[in-house]
């Protein structure tokens, strides 16, 4: 793992439009970037103070003089407290090893679990936002884990706490999650399991649903696991399949639920807003287990 001290400098306009929009984003100079280990694509976590500090995907690589440079949008500079350019640090560890949740709670860290037993090639329950990221998640993932034991069943996830707030500084998105950058997930990322899902939180007042079912999986699966959580949650929230131009929908085949099934194309992504994850998250856990009990 590497360091280097970092000058954070705006996104150039208008060469850099895409950049600017993209506050989970940075760009830096690809040499320089080398020197720490990491490469286009990798995750980075970039530290201005004791109390700023989160993750970045880099998403460009130019050549930069000084070579320090590392450029982000506004929105991206506002995640660490500022709207101004500052000195930081980049670093290329990003989730920090050996710490307990506690001790990650209480030290507003990152890290990152793995279950698993190494070679089979069953089902793999994941939770990227963890912690206080998309409260609860990470222990949906872990109960369908514990749930389905002995059938070959493994838990990735990642949990983030922050005293600034765990969203704004340790959220990357699931289309971006580059396994070099996590070294648990680079063990299971090329298995190939036969089935993943992927449990998410999201706040958005324009979309009318509570929780949605999405990612590449095939449509009789998405129902089934539709129909199992209706069967918890009953009129309280409302469940919906998204289609492929729908937000949160997890079709992307870069994202990470995906990514990790053989083929590419058999995630299931479960989208849910605080309501119900904070009436229902074990029971929804447990429902999705029994859904892939069967199929197992
Ligand atoms: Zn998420």
């Amino acid at each position: 793992m590497a360091t280097y001290e970092a000058s954070i400098n705006k996104a150039l306009d208008p060469e850099q439009a895409e950049l600017i929009d993209r506050k989970e984003h940075c760009s830096a100079d690809r040499e320089k970037l080398e020197t720490a280990g990491r490469l286009l694509g990798h995750q980075v976590r970039i530290k201005r103070n004791d109390n700023e500090y989160g993750l970045y995907t880099v998403s460009e690589v130019r050549q930069e003089n000084p070579d320090n440079i590392v450029r982000m949008g506004k929105g991206g500079r506002e995640r660490l407290g500022t709207s101004d350019e500052f000195d930081a640090t980049l670093d290329s560890q990003v989730p920090r090893p050996a710490l307990a949740d506690s001790d990650a709670e209480a030290q507003g860290e990152f890290v990152e679990r793995l279950d698993d037993n190494g070679w089979h090639t069953g089902l793999i329950a994941i939770a990227p936002h963890g912690g206080d990221i998309e409260p609860h998640t990470d222990q949906q993932a872990e109960r369908v884990a514990s749930q389905l034991a002995g059938k070959g069943v493994s838990a990735w996830r990642c949990k983030g706490w922050h005293p600034r707030g765990a969203f704004k500084h340790w959220h990357i998105t699931s289309t971006d999650i580059h396994e070099a950058s996590f070294p648990l997930l680079n063990l299971a990322i090329s298995r190939g399991f036969r089935y993943a899902v992927a449990f998410h939180g999201f706040e958005d007042p324009d979309i009318e649903h509570d929780i949605l079912i999405g990612g590449l999986a095939p449509d009789a699966l998405k129902e089934n696991v539709k129909e199992a959580i209706e069967g918890v949650v009953g009129s309280d929230f409302t469940v919906h399949i998204t289609k492929p131009d729908e937000q949160f929908g997890g079709d992307d085949r870069r994202n990470i639920v995906n990514r990790l099934t053989a083929g590419g194309a058999n995630g299931v992504q479960i989208e849910q807003k605080i309501g119900p994850r904070e009436k229902y998250a074990p029971a929804i856990a447990d429902a999705v287990a029994k859904v892939y009990a069967s199929e197992l």
